[in-house]
């Protein structure tokens, strides 16, 4: 039994996902003649309450795609120091869309109202970049599945309007956070212009991320995506597990959090970790004390047949999943317990 608790993009699907691809029916997705795929779409921009959903082969895409619809080359935008659209997509804005990022030194990869406003560049000095963009990552990935006071995103949505600011929602994990404060996703569908989630984190998929957003918007995505080379075909099949996941794998994520809850509360009790950070999601972050390598540290783990990640500058990563069992669950807690 190897128990990998590296990422919650570890998972294989389940046998009622796989039942689920095998009875999709399929079409051309380029043509938009895929009916799951459309109902994929369809059912999300519901439950945000926009206007329109598009299917990527990715997050990164996806945001990458949220970016290029938001900017003109030149231009900035605004991001915590951790944001994944900064450090994890290969520089991606720069390279697709020709805009750097201000970075905000956030908590927990989360940023303010009033620090975003301290950020835009005042139009009129045309020495500097043009800001048009906000990115938020809720829950943080970096910043250990932390997640934002809707208040906050309130604030920041009325700072974006009066700058005439674009506002884009990396939601890679947003139903975990969605789940963890009990909200709804339309709190989240009127603040946001678009807004992306991973189907392939802790909602179980292979593969996928709707970008869900405004209909003037969105009929620019497809041609974006296409561009980025995301146009698929018969990839019902895929948006059958996103379907299914929908409908099976999101009140669960209230497991993975617990879970994730109690391996914290384990780690605060053993003396060979120094820190652990809030856990409110399926993530946890750790730092070891004095004496102890992270390297050593996974080394050991590792010959107990469990993964887990570091994240660099003493930081290692703990992610629960649906992968991620009661039996596993239990004997990680004893190995945890009773390493030295
Ligand atoms: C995983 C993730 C993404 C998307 O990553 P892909 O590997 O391209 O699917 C985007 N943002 C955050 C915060 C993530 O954790």
């Amino acid at each position: 039994m190897i128990i990998d608790l590296r990422s919650d993009t570890v998972t294989k699907p389940t046998a009622g996902m796989l039942q689920a691809m095998l009875q999709a029916k399929t079409g051309d997705d380029v043509y938009k003649e895929d009916p799951t795929v459309n109902e994929l779409e369809a059912r999300f921009a519901n439950l945000f309450g926009m206007d329109a959903a598009l299917f990527f082969p990715s997050g990164s895409m996806a945001n990458q795609a949220a970016i290029k619809l938001h900017t003109q080359p030149g231009e900035q935008l605004i991001c915590d120091k951790w944001a994944h659209v900064f450090n994890y997509e290969g520089g991606g804005a720069s390279f697709n869309s020709g805009v750097s990022c201000k970075l905000v030194d956030g908590n927990r990869g989360m940023i303010t109202a009033e620090q975003v406003k301290e950020n835009i560049n005042e139009p009129d000095f045309y020495h500097s970049p043009l800001t048009s963009l906000v990115c938020i990552e809720n829950t943080t990935n970096k910043g250990g599945g932390a997640c934002y006071d809707h208040s906050e995103l309130k604030k920041i949505r009325s700072v974006c309007d009066s700058h005439k600011l674009g506002l884009h929602l990396d939601g890679a994990r947003l139903m975990n956070a969605i789940v963890a404060k009990s909200e709804d996703p339309k709190q989240y569908g009127v603040l946001f212009d678009t807004i992306s989630v991973c189907l392939s984190k802790g909602l179980g998929t292979p593969l996928g991320t709707v970008l869900i957003g405004r209909k003037e918007l969105m009929q620019k995505a497809i041609r974006i995506r296409k561009i980025l080379g995301g146009g698929m075909r018969q990839i019902g099949y895929m948006a059958a597990c996103g379907l299914y996941a929908l409908d099976n794998h999101i009140d669960r994520l209230a497991e993975d959090h617990k879970r994730a809850s109690e391996i914290a509360e384990m780690l605060q009790k053993v003396s060979y970790v120094e820190k652990v950070e809030p856990t409110e999601t399926n993530i946890v972050i750790f730092y070891l004390a004095d004496g102890l390598s992270e390297n050593t540290f996974i080394n050991d783990l590792r010959d107990q047949n469990v993964i887990i990640s570091n994240m660099g500058n003493g930081k290692l990563r703990i992610v629960t999943h649906l992968d991620y069992t009661d039996v596993m669950h239990k004997t990680f807690l004893k190995i945890l317990q009773n390493y030295q």
